[in-house]
């Protein structure tokens, strides 16, 4: 197996490990986030019928082509529709009924007078401006029409789709499964977040960052419990955790003498696919294949647990939900300081993206360690710093990750 292999290459290897899942029925208010797994037509037009668009009155359009305020046209109400209640009476020359928003056109009639461009007089309407045929009426199947169809199996739902199936209907709906994720520390120095802190003890914040970075992905998170670094634990627990869809440990997979990960993961038969990945933060980072689930030894680095799933766990696990779309969206932004590396690595570099005006401008987050989680904290992007280029100039147009969907809101409402 090659040392070390590029970012490119480990995310082609694990995207060509993973495919989607099967489907599920789930109700329709569970659907928001979830990607449809079947094409939807519509089984009737939305609306049913034609309808008026106005409170006013339903019309003969040639009754009042003629209709001004010096010569209003004078028309016999036949009858009130409320919305909900179908007309009774076909409109005929000479007479009109009384028609509320969304209420069905009665036969006959062929335009709608708004209320506000008439008078009430008795039994009878006076009718002040004239109307073309069709004015003021929702035609039936306007929206869709029996038999089309809406939305295409792939699509990530959204509130506006979960509206529209409800229009046609559909109390539930198929969408493709929600790994489910075990997410498993592993390193004797690691208590839980209300754990005895004593003797130097450290809390295992990978547990709570991953957790939430695979919520916000849209999978189903499972803790374990932290494994201390004894073989015969972390390989109990991967046992369990091969229950799951999708495997993540941090920690342990470095080359220390308490680096037990990739030991046990042999040992339970994980065909691995590599070891190491050539990018900054997170150079430790092994990707297999255990018992037909996706295993990923993220580095124990807060950091570079976190940046290592940004790019590898968070595409595999919507692939495996069926997005089409896995990546972040990747920004052009001036370079507001200078930046620097040693050739050879990816870096990506924790950074804040501003607007000026028009135009976007990033600058790091400051201290780069990869155990300096505040650096993740203050971040909204990711800069790609090339592994082929030495430095980065102040004022050079680079590509960011925007990572922290917030980025996309902001405190006015626009013109
Ligand atoms: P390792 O990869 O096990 O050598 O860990 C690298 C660094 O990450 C060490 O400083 C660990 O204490 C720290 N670390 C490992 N696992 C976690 C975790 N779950 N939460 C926070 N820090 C961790
Ligand atoms: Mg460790």
């Amino acid at each position: 197996m090659k040392q070390s292999i590029s970012v490119d290459e480990a995310r082609e290897i694990i995207l060509g490990a993973v495919s989607p899942m099967g489907s599920e029925k789930v109700p329709l208010q569970e659907g928001l986030g979830r990607v449809l797994a079947e094409t939807v037509s519509a089984p009737w037009d939305v609306p049913p019928l034609d309808n008026s668009a106005m409170d006013g009155y339903a019309v003969k359009a040639a009754d009042v082509a003629a209709a001004t305020r010096q010569s209003a046209v004078r028309l016999a109400v036949l009858e009130d529709i409320p919305a909900g209640r179908l007309p009774t009476r076909a409109v005929k020359t000479g007479t009109a009924s009384r028609i509320m928003t969304g209420a069905a056109l009665p036969a006959g009639a062929d335009a709608v007078v708004r209320v506000e461009d008439t008078e009430k007089s008795g039994g009878e309407v006076l009718v002040l401006v004239p109307v073309e045929p069709g004015l003021n009426i929702r035609r039936a199947g306007e929206d869709v029409t029996a038999g089309q169809k809406v939305i295409e199996a792939g699509t990530p739902l959204t509130a506006a789709a979960l509206g529209m199936l409800a229009s046609l209907g559909r109390a539930a709906i198929e969408v493709t499964q929600r790994p489910r994720v075990a997410i498993l520390s592993t390193g004797d120095e690691l208590v839980d977040v209300d754990g005895d802190r004593s003797g130097g003890k450290i809390i295992a914040s990978n547990t709570y960052s991953l957790s939430a970075q695979a919520r916000e992905a849209g999978a189903v998170p499972l803790t374990l419990p932290i494994a201390p670094d004894r073989p015969e634990i972390i390989e109990a627990r991967f046992r369990e955790a091969m229950h799951a869809d999708v495997i993540l440990s941090s920690g342990g997979v470095s080359v220390g003498d308490f680096d037990f990960v990739k030991d046990v993961l042999r040992r339970l038969g994980s065909e691995m696919k590599f070891w190491r990945v050539a990018m900054k933060p997170g150079h430790p980072l092994a990707f297999g294949i255990l018992g037909g689930k996706p295993v990923f030894g993220l580095p124990g680095n807060p950091v570079s647990c976190m940046v290592s799933f940004e790019q590898f766990v968070r595409p595999a696990l919507l692939k495996m939900m069926g997005h089409h779309d896995l990546f972040r969206p990747v920004v052009r932004a001036r370079l507001r300081e200078a930046l620097r590396q040693k050739p050879g690595r990816r870096t990506f570099v924790r950074a804040v993206v501003s607007r000026d005006g028009d135009s976007l401008s990033v600058a790091s987050t400051g201290s780069q360690s990869s155990g300096v989680l505040l650096s993740m904290l203050r971040a909204n992007g990711l800069i790609i710093f090339p592994e082929d280029r030495a430095e980065l100039p102040e004022g050079a147009e680079v590509e960011v990750q925007i990572i922290d969907p917030a980025f996309w809101s902001q405190s006015g409402p626009g013109a």
